[in-house]
């Protein structure tokens, strides 16, 4: 049967919402694809629903491939396999946590380790068992801080969410691979450019990670990548250390007065015009500027710190606190308050530094003040330092790392910018931005040791069983490809996604035009695709061609004027091309344009697994 436009539940809308500055959002929103219910939580309609389908098709195809077995877990769970792996504390705010009547502790999960891993114990013992794949595609819940940009960023969001079992670590390395390419095959098929990045675990713990990444201006996650083929998050980027220096010959370091130099800029300058250098200027990266952040526990506990980091640099607080160094669980880092600082009346504002020698220590190891002063890798040993003398007006010039301060902790906290050397040598670094649509983790042996699977190996031994974790966000990833697959005019699904192969519009008040439709729509459906019939009575020709644009099936059929010179219109949404078909072979001509787009789609080439 087709969908009916007359009777199809769909509206279209000219408004767009009030809070929705992506494309994507906009025009699903706007093709009543979706319809949002609360922040972050959309309601599927009939058209929304289609694509969703053919997405999670696509999902399952592959993970079967990879040897992955379906299953499905409650999105309720009780608190207890997560309290056990340390997450209920960890989770913090970022989870929805509810209580049943007789006041037991449950959430809504916001992924599903935990009982994944109990469910294999439940069942298997043997090192024969294993190796072993198993997936599901669920709903999850994260009580996202700021939940944006529609399915983007969701509070109710649909995953897939996949996990492997072995007894060793080649097996998770094999198993971790497969989910690799099968990663690959579905972007492909989905017609999602993609970049593979290495990332960093947070609070899933683990080894080895990578994200996969859509490159584009509405995503929140920075990547880096240089021509030489190295590609990473940027919060997995590890600063290139430069060599620990002599500081024998240092000269002592010098106390001065400066006045008014609360900021890099106006120390600089001040640095220059009172006490410039020989050799050459100075410049920001000459001083170690000290910023006062908090750390918000997953407890709630807020903890004061310094970071200590070159003053042409600003602190990235997503990279610093997705280093996993400062603290348990999900940590948020956050530019320290007003009532923050309070707290810390001894830190001088403006001139914070970490004393002007190691026996006069205010920061660091051997500090006065108790609270943790984190370094940026660049400031080794030997390195010399401009920075503030702890008094008002007062800076100290010459101060060497390592013979007057010492942090208590090197920390990843400064941005990376465009320039920078890569880790691995290969190049500069390139930015760029992206929406993060898939991560791949070796988990290893956290979560088997902390819920007790283990399995009996040759010998009759017990061996924790070793994990792996492969998430991918589907509901997301069908924004993104509507975020890829739009013009300014509406959505235009690929072939292989559209909720029907053709949207045919019949055009004006003559019954003869609706009959052409209706017989064109019969053959199309009888050679095994679906049909989108605009068979609207009293609608007219514009706002049928506007609708035809913004729904963006891949290919149109306009019945309508021609009729009378005895053709219809082809037109092709992604091209704009239109071609007229003679009405008496149009029906096998619109199937063959309907079949060409999908076999170019399905021919694309996947990797074996
Ligand atoms: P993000 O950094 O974007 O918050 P994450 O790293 O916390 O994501 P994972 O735990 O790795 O997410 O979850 C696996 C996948 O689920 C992600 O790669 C992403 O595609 C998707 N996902 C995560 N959070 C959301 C969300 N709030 N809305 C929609 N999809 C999401
Ligand atoms: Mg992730």
């Amino acid at each position: 049967m087709p969908l009916r436009m007359s009777t199809l539940f769909v509206r279209t809308l000219k408004e767009e919402p009030a809070d929705a500055d992506v494309k994507s959002h906009k025009l699903l929103h706007r093709a009543s694809y979706i319809r949002r219910s609360a922040p972050g939580i959309y309601t599927w309609l009939p058209l929304g629903l289609r694509v969703l389908d053919k997405v999670e098709a696509i999902v399952r195809d592959e993970m079967s491939k990879a040897g992955s077995q379906e299953v499905h877990f409650p999105a309720l769970l009780p608190a207890e396999p997560y309290e056990k792996s340390g997450r209920w504390e960890a989770f913090g705010e970022g989870i929805f946590r509810l209580q049943d009547r007789k006041k037991a502790d449950y959430l809504l999960a916001p992924t599903h380790e935990e009982v994944f891993t109990l469910l294999v114990k439940d069942l298997y013992s043997s090192y024969k068992d294993l190796p072993a794949s198993l997936y599901q595609i669920q709903t999850k819940y994260r009580d996202e801080a700021r939940p944006r940009a529609g399915l983007l960023r969701g509070r109710e969001f649909i995953m897939k969410d996949a996990y492997s079992f072995d007894t060793d670590d080649a097996g998770l390395d094999a198993a971790y691979e497969k989910m690799r390419k099968a990663y690959i095959n579905v972007y492909n098929r989905l017609q999602l450019p993609f970049v593979m990045v290495e990332a960093t675990p947070g609070a899933m713990g683990g080894s080895g990670t990578h994200e996969f990444l859509y490159p584009s201006e509405v995503g929140e996650d920075t990547y880096v990548r240089t021509d030489g083929g190295y590609a990473a998050n940027v919060e997995a980027v590890t600063t290139v250390v430069p060599e620990e220096l002599d500081y024998s010959d240092a000269p002592a370091a010098q106390v001065v007065h400066s006045p008014g130099t609360t900021t890099i800029a106006t120390l600089v300058d001040f640095a220059n015009t009172h006490h410039p250098r020989e050799d050459r200027p100075w410049t920001a990266a000459d001083t170690l500027k000290n910023v006062v952040c908090t750390v918000v526990h997953p407890d709630g506990e807020r903890e004061v710190v310094v970071i200590g980091l070159p003053g042409d640099r600003e602190v990235d607080l997503g990279r610093a606190a997705g280093t996993g160094m400062l603290g348990a669980g999900e940590v948020d880092l956050e530019p320290a308050t007003d009532e923050d600082l309070e707290k810390h009346p001894e830190l001088v504002k403006g001139f914070i530094g970490p004393g002007i020698s190691l026996d006069q220590a205010v920061l660091g190891l051997e500090g006065s003040i108790k609270i943790r002063y984190l370094l940026d890798p660049r400031v080794v040993k030997g390195t010399r330092w401009v920075t503030g003398a702890n008094e008002v007006d007062k800076h100290v010039f010459g101060l060497v790392v390592g013979r007057d301060f010492v942090g208590d902790e090197f920390i990843e906290a400064a941005e990376v910018v465009a320039g920078d050397p890569a880790p691995d040598g290969s190049g500069e670094l390139q930015l760029a931005r992206g929406v993060e649509i898939g991560q791949i983790f070796k988990l290893g042996t956290r979560y088997a040791e902390a819920l007790g699977l283990s399995v009996l190996d040759e010998n009759g031994k017990a061996r924790v069983v070793t994990m792996g974790s492969y998430g991918i966000g589907v509901s997301r990833v069908l924004a993104c490809i509507a975020e890829e697959h739009a013009d300014d005019k509406g959505l235009v699904w690929p072939a292989n996604l559209a909720p029907a192969d053709v949207h045919i519009v019949a055009t004006g008040k003559d019954a003869q035009v609706f009959d052409v439709a209706e017989e064109l729509t019969a053959e199309v459906e009888k050679a095994g695709y679906t049909v989108l019939l605009d068979d609207r009575p009293k609608v007219s020709p514009g706002m049928k061609f506007g609708d035809a644009e913004l729904l963006g099936m891949p290919t149109i059929v306009v019945v309508g004027r021609g009729l009378k010179d005895g053709v219809v219109e082809l037109r092709d949404r992604a091209t704009g091309e239109t071609t007229n078909l003679p009405v008496d072979t149009a029906g096998q001509k619109i199937v063959d344009a309907i079949a060409e787009k999908l076999d170019a789609i399905n021919n694309i080439e996947l990797l074996e697994q």
